[in-house]
């Protein structure tokens, strides 16, 4: 029983033995274990830009950030649409409107894939779907892991560590554009891995990866019975010529969750939309599918004004719309490129897709830096141009 006593000041309150309490409430163990890792790096650096350059930031994966990179008019209608009918401003399942999930399901046969409504549990853009596919498979069994590509985006990670779920990092092989070190990644397995994420085509390295190397990365998953957690939010989003493969159109015999949205092909990323594909050749993940609409509850369900504009978002994209975005994307990439490869100590790899490029440095030829890290912040005072540099991809542990 407590009891409580008024002083002068304020109200205090007192335990029956009579000791006054400082009631600081601590964050709990999820809250303490999440970290953005490249948050944390780069606000440690405390970077001041030359105030007498414009900052040009080229570690935001935010396409909308110049306002060079809108979206499709059509797709700006459908919402406004949505939002003067006034008929989508309650609740829809938890898992999507039906309708919703019927256009994803089109959107994403294609190819070879074929994907039926019920396949599709609609979310609060792609991370929200990966974190449900991070939780739903490896989330509460004590000791448990996933398998992260590195270089890789580092959000895997925070979600992971935030929910008590390890992480384990395979190679990427830069000299092979980028494809899985299969040796490695075997290494990296052992009877604790309760999924492989991989992420096709990929940030940061821009990589699309060919059918026959994404077909060697599923073998390994179902020879060693991992089910996958492939992260497609750059489906399709290639340069001409190149051709993207999802892991739907593979028949790969592995239990796999793909995760995607709208927010980088469509250019919205701020509208918050992404799904989970449920991809289930051989009938195990039927615990799964229920597990994961119980997950869905938690948040009930995605916003329902563009679930409500999903079918004619899909739908009413013209193809050229992108189709000029990847190839613009590519006149940028080819343009940083060429600059950056004339740059002596610099390595730049041309992506294929997607909207990043890394640049490998050759510190010997920048003997005035300790290395990667402080080249990052010092292109940041001299320049005002903003990297993320290795360190933060590539964690020296
Ligand atoms: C941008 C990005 C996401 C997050 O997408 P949202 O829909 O904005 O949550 C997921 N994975 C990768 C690899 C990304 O680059």
């Amino acid at each position: 029983m407590l009891e409580k006593k008024i002083n002068a000041s304020a109200e205090v309150t007192v335990l029956e033995d009579g000791k006054s309490e400082n009631w600081t409430v601590q964050p709990s163990y999820a809250a303490q274990h999440c970290k953005n890792f490249i948050r944390d790096i780069v606000d440690n650096l405390n970077l001041q830009p030359n105030p007498e350059k414009p900052v040009i930031a080229l570690s935001l994966g935010d396409p909308c950030v110049y306002g060079n990179l809108s979206p499709a008019p059509e797709v700006v209608q459908a919402v406004a649409d949505v939002l003067v009918g006034g008929r989508s401003n309650g609740y829809f399942p938890s898992v999507g409107q039906e309708c919703a999930r019927q256009a994803v399901a089109e959107y994403l046969s294609v190819d070879g894939a074929q994907i039926s409504p019920s396949d599709v549990i609609l979310c609060s853009g792609c991370s929200s779907a990966l974190e449900h596919a991070i939780t739903v498979l490896a989330c509460g069994k004590k000791g448990h892991n996933i398998l992260i590509p590195r270089p890789g985006f580092p959000i895997y990670r925070t979600l992971a560590e935030a929910i008590g779920v390890g992480v384990r990092y395979y190679n990427l092989l830069p000299e092979q554009n980028w494809e899985v070190d299969l040796f490695h990644l075997e290494s990296q397995i052992d009877h604790n891995t309760a999924a492989l994420v991989i992420n096709n085509p990929s940030n940061p390295c821009g990589s699309v990866w060919s059918e026959a190397h994404l077909r060697a990365v599923m073998s390994v998953a179902r020879r060693r019975r991992i089910p996958v957690i492939a992260d497609e939010i750059y489906e399709r989003l290639v340069f001409p010529g190149e051709s993207f493969i999802s892991v739907a159109a593979l028949e790969a015999g592995v239990p796999t969750l793909i995760c995607g949205g709208l927010a980088k092909r469509f250019l919205v990323p701020g509208w918050r939309l992404g799904w989970i594909v449920v991809h289930d050749e051989t009938s195990a993940l039927h615990d799964i599918r229920s597990a994961l609409v119980r997950l869905t509850q938690r948040t009930i369900g995605s916003c329902t004004l563009i679930q409500a504009a999903l079918p004619a978002i899909l739908q009413q994209t013209p193809i050229t719309f992108h189709s000029n975005l990847a190839k613009t994307l590519q006149r940028h990439a080819q343009l940083a490129y060429e600059c950056l490869k004339k740059a002596k100590g610099l390595t730049p790899y041309m992506p294929q897709g997607a909207m990043y490029m890394v640049v490998e440095v050759d510190m010997s030829g920048f003997p005035m830096f300790s290395g990667g890290l402080e080249l990052a912040g010092r292109m940041m005072e001299e320049e005002s141009v903003f990297c993320l540099p290795g360190e933060v991809r590539v964690p020296l542990v």
